[in-house]
C-alpha cells in the first residue's frame, strides 16, 4: 500500500498571541504543492519504520518519527492488533519549513486506514491528524487551506488557477520551535503580532493569549482572481524575519530571486526554504535557471500548486482502475 502526500508552502502565516497551551495563535494559508514524499505500509508485528531519500539521516525511525506516531494513533483508536512496516521515501527535505514529517503522517494515517481496513470517515481520520500535529489535516485534505486554531483547524480554500513556484533548498534545516522562540525574541515578552497591543502577563507570569492573529483576507480574495500578481503583493510570513535571523544567508538567496524577476519571493514557514513566485511556467524555468547558477543555495525544484493531499498510489488489495481519491 502506497500513499504519497505533498509539501506545502504558507502563502499567509500570520502570527497572534502565545496561547495558554503554549502555542501561538495563527492564520495561516497554505497550498499543497507538487513535491512528494512516499509512504509504503506492510503488514508486520509491532509498528516500525525505514527512512529512505532526501535527509533521510535526520529522520528518526521509531517513535520520534511522526509517520510512526501517526499509525499508532491509528492502531490505539481503531483497536487493531496487527502492526505495518513503514518505508518512507522522501523528497521533501527535513525541517526546511515545507512540513514534511506532516506529509509522512498523513499518508502513514492513509496508508495504515486502508492496509488494516479500519474505514475511518474524513472527519474521524482529520481528528486523529490534528492529534498528530497542526500541519497533519492539511496534508491529508491538501489543495489550499485556512487553517486556524493553533494551524490545524483547516477549511478548505476555493482557488482558481495554477501557481508557479521554483523552491530554493538550503543546507541544513531550522528547528521551528527555534524560530517561534526567536519570533517571541523579536517582540518581547509574550508574543503579539506586529502593530498588535504588548501582551499581558497574567499573575502567575504565563503570558496570556491577547492579540488575534491577522486575517488573511487579501491572499483569499487573490487566490479566487487566480491572478499570481496580486497574489504577489499580499503573500505575507510573520516567521520570516526570525527566520532570517537564524539564518542570514537566507536574505541573500531572497534577494537574488527578487533581482532575477519573481512575482514575490518569500521564506516558507519556519524556513529555511525559500519560495519565488512566477507569473509562467516558462517564468519559472528560466528563474530556477538563475537560482541555481547564483550559487545562493544548495538546490532548485520547480514545483506547482495546488496539487491534492494524501493519496494512495499503489494498492495490490485492489485493482488498479480501482484506486479513488480518499
Ligand atoms: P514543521 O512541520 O515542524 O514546521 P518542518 O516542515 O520545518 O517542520 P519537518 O521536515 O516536518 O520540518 O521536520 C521537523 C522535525 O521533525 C525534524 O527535525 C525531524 O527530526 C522530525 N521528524 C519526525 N518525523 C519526521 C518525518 N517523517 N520526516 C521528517 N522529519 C521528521
Amino acid at each position: 500500500m502506497t500513499v504519497r502526500a505533498p509539501a506545502k508552502i504558507n502563502l499567509f502565516l500570520g502570527v497572534g498571541g502565545l496561547r495558554r497551551d503554549g502555542y501561538h495563535a495563527v492564520t495561516n494559508v497554505a497550498q499543497a504543492v507538487s513535491l512528494y514524499d512516499e509512504v509504503t505500509a506492510r503488514a508486520a508485528r509491532g509498528v516500525s519504520a525505514a527512512v529512505r531519500g532526501e535527509g533521510a539521516g535526520a529522520v528518526p525511525s521509531g517513535l520520534g518519527n511522526l509517520a510512526v506516531r501517526a499509525a499508532e494513533a491509528l492502531r490505539a483508536y481503531a483497536g487493531v492488533q496487527s502492526g505495518v512496516h513503514l518505508e518512507i521515501r522522501k523528497t521533501i527535505p527535513v525541517a526546511a519549513g515545507l512540513a514534511g514529517g506532516s506529509a509522512d503522517a498523513a499518508a502513514a494515517l492513509v496508508a495504515c486506514d486502508r492496509l488494516w481496513r479500519t474505514g475511518l470517515d474524513r472527519d474521524a481520520l482529520t481528528s486523529l491528524a490534528a492529534d498528530c500535529g497542526s500541519d497533519v489535516p492539511f496534508a491529508l485534505s491538501g489543495g489550499v487551506g485556512l487553517g486556524t486554531g493553533r494551524g490545524e483547524q483547516v477549511s478548505p480554500v476555493l482557488v482558481a488557477g495554477e501557481y508557479h513556484w521554483v523552491l530554493a533548498f538550503a543546507s541544513g534545516g531550522l528547528s521551528t520551535p527555534a524560530v517561534y522562540s526567536e519570533f517571541d525574541r523579536l517582540q518581547g515578552i509574550g508574543a503579539f503580532s506586529p502593530g498588535a497591543q504588548p501582551a499581558v502577563a497574567s499573575p502567575d507570569g504565563i503570558a496570556q493569549v491577547v492579540t488575534e492573529p491577522p486575517p488573511a483576507d487579501g491572499v483569499l480574495s487573490a487566490l479566487r482572481h487566480a491572478d499570481a500578481g496580486l497574489l504577489a503583493d499580499v503573500l505575507r510570513n510573520d516567521l520570516a524575519a526570525a527566520a532570517v535571523r537564524l539564518r542570514p544567508d537566507l536574505s541573500r538567496t531572497l534577494d537574488a530571486g527578487r533581482e532575477m524577476g519573481a512575482l514575490a519571493a518569500i521564506v516558507s514557514g519556519s524556513g529555511p526554504t525559500c519560495a519565488f513566485l512566477t507569473a509562467t511556467r516558462d517564468e519559472r524555468i528560466r528563474l530556477a535557471a538563475g537560482i541555481a547558477g547564483a550559487g545562493v543555495c544548495r538546490a532548485v525544484q520547480q514545483v506547482s500548486g495546488p496539487v491534492p493531499g494524501a493519496r494512495v498510489v499503489s494498492d495490490p488489495q485492489r485493482s488498479p482502475t480501482a484506486l479513488d481519491s480518499s
